[in-house]
């Protein structure tokens, strides 16, 4: 038995940034993740870039979301926000998956947060009243349990809030989630040869990302290359994306597929997720071949790196206090409990096919997240962060991408320190009391004013 004041469960991004928040807020605070390594998402099935900090030209994102990209930077694993000359999102940032696992352990080291690595949480605890007292998990030495008087759940999957009894739901009106997508590395490519391509053929690129005219010399992200895929599609190529998509890293000679694709899976079902991790993994050869046959450039390509695991876009979601709506984000709604901002559309990969579908904000606008969406209904001394905060199938196409889920962690560790200190509940807390303290670390809230210190 072990005894912290705010136990975090799940070192992705969003329980990255919970544990530093909390730690800085001067809370004794443990992190406990099952992989030996942090990051979750973008190490472990290594997603990228992150998009997007920017809404236009201005940053939306600030706080510990930033402060990790400029300790990349430094480090020489990420050339920082660039433009995206596809124009999909105004800036992306790529990032070294191994150099942020590194730079992870060194900022919880630096804020003084404890780590319990290879250790699943099994179990919730909760008080005879119902409030969530810790967790259990499982390790190699067996059953061990973390008693906290604060609980930040970062699973992805809502495993803590789950095991509390808290209301979820899962996916559309139908229950199907966007699909899987295991990630690959290829290395040394030549991207000038495949820009020589492009400038030939720029019809060849997606219709709305036509910036890539001027900017092929410049590749970020490239989505089309239709002729070569379709004629591969028609050789026999089974992979059902309608598209060639990839990014580039921060190395000249290497490149980020995002091209596999598993539709009907459930993310909770084993099952499920072990035909997805095969099938996944024999697409990535059939792409492999793919590159080197067919792509320009790509003539002399490895494989750099595949995920650990296949990329989960969308899993359990927690009922809270607020569920952020498609409505609420495309009409770039403001809150006056808000904690997040972004600019990301709502992009729903389909959940039984080929093709994706974005719906976008007005240029230049974001929308905000309340705290609300944080906090579950009914159990109390629990928040929650990340991919599975309260929102609707569509907003959380938006809201899971990781600038903002690093924001959400900040706001979950923040409150559940500020609380415990206050000593009210995390659903009494004061949100103007909470912003201030978000804004005094350099989150980018808008109406700083409406922030009581
Ligand atoms: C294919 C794909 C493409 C994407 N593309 C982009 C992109 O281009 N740009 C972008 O910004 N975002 C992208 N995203 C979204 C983004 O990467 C994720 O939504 C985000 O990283 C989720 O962060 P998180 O911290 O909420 O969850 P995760 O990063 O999944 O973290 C959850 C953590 O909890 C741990 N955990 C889970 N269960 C347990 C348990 N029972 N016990 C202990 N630990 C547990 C996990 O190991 C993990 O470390 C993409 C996602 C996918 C899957």
């Amino acid at each position: 038995m072990r005894e912290v004041d705010v136990l975090v469960v799940g070192g992705g991004n969003a329980g990255c940034a919970a544990a530093l928040a909390a730690a800085r807020c001067g809370a004794q605070t443990l992190l406990v993740e099952r992989y030996g390594f942090l990051g979750g998402t973008a190490t472990a099935a290594m997603v990228g870039p992150w998009m997007t900090f920017h809404s236009g030209s201005e940053r939306i994102v600030g706080g510990i979301a930033e402060e990790i990209v400029q300790r990349l930077v430094a480090l020489g694993g990420s050339p920082g926000h660039i433009a995206d000359a596809s124009d999909y999102v105004p800036t992306i940032t790529p990032f070294d998956p191994e150099l942020h696992k590194a730079l992870l352990f060194d900022l919880m080291r630096e804020s003084n947060v404890q780590l319990l690595l290879h250790a699943l949480v099994v179990d919730t605890l909760r008080d005879p009243h119902g409030a969530v007292r810790g967790a259990r998990f499982a390790t190699v030495a067996g059953p061990r349990n973390v008693r906290a008087k604060r609980t930040i759940d970062a699973t992805a999957d809502a495993f803590v809030a789950a095991n509390a009894g808290c209301a979820m739901l899962q996916g559309d009106e139908r229950g199907r989630v966007q699909p899987a997508s295991l990630m690959f590395r290829l290395s040394h490519v030549d991207l000038d040869a495949l820009a020589a391509y492009v400038r030939r053929h720029p019809e060849q690129l997606r219709s709305s990302l036509k910036s890539h005219e001027r900017n092929a010399a410049n590749l970020t992200a490239v989505a089309g290359l239709y002729e070569l895929w379709q004629t591969a599609q028609a050789d026999g190529v089974d992979v059902p994306r309608e598209l060639v998509s990839f990014f580039i890293s921060p190395y000249p000679d290497e490149v980020t597929v995002n091209m596999t694709r598993v539709t009907d899976i459930d993310p909770l079902d084993p099952d499920d997720l072990t035909r997805a991790e095969i099938e996944a993994r024999a697409q990535t050869m059939r792409l492999l071949r793919f590159f080197r046959e067919r792509v320009p450039g790509f003539e002399h390509a490895r494989i750099a790196a595949t995920a650990t695991q296949i990329g989960i876009r969308e899993g359990r979601r927690i009922v809270g206090e607020y569920t952020l709506t498609a409505a609420d984000v495309l009409e770039a709604r403001t809150f006056d409990d808000a904690v997040a901002r972004s600019a990301y559309p709502i992009d729903i990969h389909n959940p039984a096919g080929s093709g994706t579908t974005t719906h976008r904000l007005p240029a230049g606008a974001s929308y905000e997240i309340p705290y609300r969406c944080l906090v579950p209904l009914e159990v109390d001394d629990l928040l929650v962060a990340g991919r599975c905060i309260s929102t609707s199938h569509e907003a959380l196409a938006s809201t899971r991408l990781t600038p903002t889920v690093m924001t959400l962690g900040q706001a979950a560790g923040t409150a559940a320190a500020l609380s415990l200190f206050d000593g009210v509940t995390p659903r009494t807390l004061d949100p103007q009391r909470l912003r201030a303290r978000l804004i005094a670390d350099g989150v980018d809230l808008r109406r700083p004013d409406l922030a009581r210190a």
